[in-house]
């Protein structure tokens, strides 16, 4: 939970921040005698103000799925708009309290998982897609994996081989992205129900929120070699990921 917190502590002081916001826009403008100009401000604050109600009630949406370990189906709209709409604001404020952004997406990716899990909700295997980035793949391979997963001869020098041996056995679509474009062009393809993304926490970040309001499993992977270079996963990981989705239909 404590690394859950970081993220939840910045969404909570965004939303601070933008009360704050709306207090000053009020109390400095809206009081002079500005003409028609008052008018528009007041629609401006009333905007903000509903738009503000939604992120809360989608906050307070969050922190019960957690706490609660259920899921909230009627409020996942405003908790999607809360998770999307204030993230950029979320890192601003992280950069602004000095705090790496790398902890911040880390904590949001935890949080989504959690979330995701709350729905406990299983789908056919052929409806289930897991994403992998092609820096899984040992740079001395020289297999052409992104065109054709076919192509990889699961040698076992990089994890590649072991998910596909994951895939191949539940039955779900795989496919090896080489960027973010690739991989949304998978989802336009394949149209899944759900996603087990493995990618580093940047790259996880950007593609959850592509793809909200889908559920996205994200499994960080570790980089002894540096950031997008033989990287690597726990293949256990990836399998929990997948059975959690379909675990029941298989
Ligand atoms: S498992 Fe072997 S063949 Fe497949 S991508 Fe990795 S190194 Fe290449």
């Amino acid at each position: 939970m404590i690394r859950k917190r970081l993220y939840l502590g910045l969404l909570a002081g965004t939303m601070l921040f933008l009360s704050g916001m709306l207090v000053y826009i009020w109390l400095s403008f809206f009081r002079q005698d500005t003409g028609a100009l008052r008018y528009l401000l007041f629609v401006i604050v009333m905007l903000i103000l509903a738009g503000l109600t939604i992120v809360v009630i989608g906050f307070l949406g969050i922190i019960f799925s957690l706490l609660a370990e259920k899921d909230l189906a009627i409020l996942h709209k405003p908790m999607n708009y809360t998770f999307s709409l204030l993230y950029p604001i979320v890192i601003w404020l992280g950069k602004l309290l000095k705090i790496a952004q790398d902890r911040i997406q880390c904590s949001f990716v935890e949080v989504n998982n959690q979330l995701v899990r709350a729905q406990r909700s299983k789908i056919k295997p052929e409806k289930l897609l897991v994403l992998l980035p092609h820096c899984l793949q040992t740079a001395e391979c020289t297999k052409r994996i992104t065109i054709r997963t076919e192509n990889c001869v699961r040698c076992g020098n990089c994890p590649v081989g072991g998910i596909l041996d994951l895939c191949d056995y539940y039955g779900v679509h795989v496919k090896i992205a080489t960027g973010g474009t690739i991989a949304r062009d998978a989802v336009k393809k394949l149209k899944p129900q759900a996603i087990v993304a493995v990618a580093c926490e940047r790259d996880l970040t950007s593609g959850i929120l592509d793809c909200i309001p889908l559920p996205v499993l994200g499994v960080p992977n570790t980089k002894p070699n540096g950031p997008c270079f033989n990287t690597l996963v726990n293949l256990t990981d990836v399998e929990k990921a997948i059975l959690f989705f379909v675990a029941e239909a298989v």
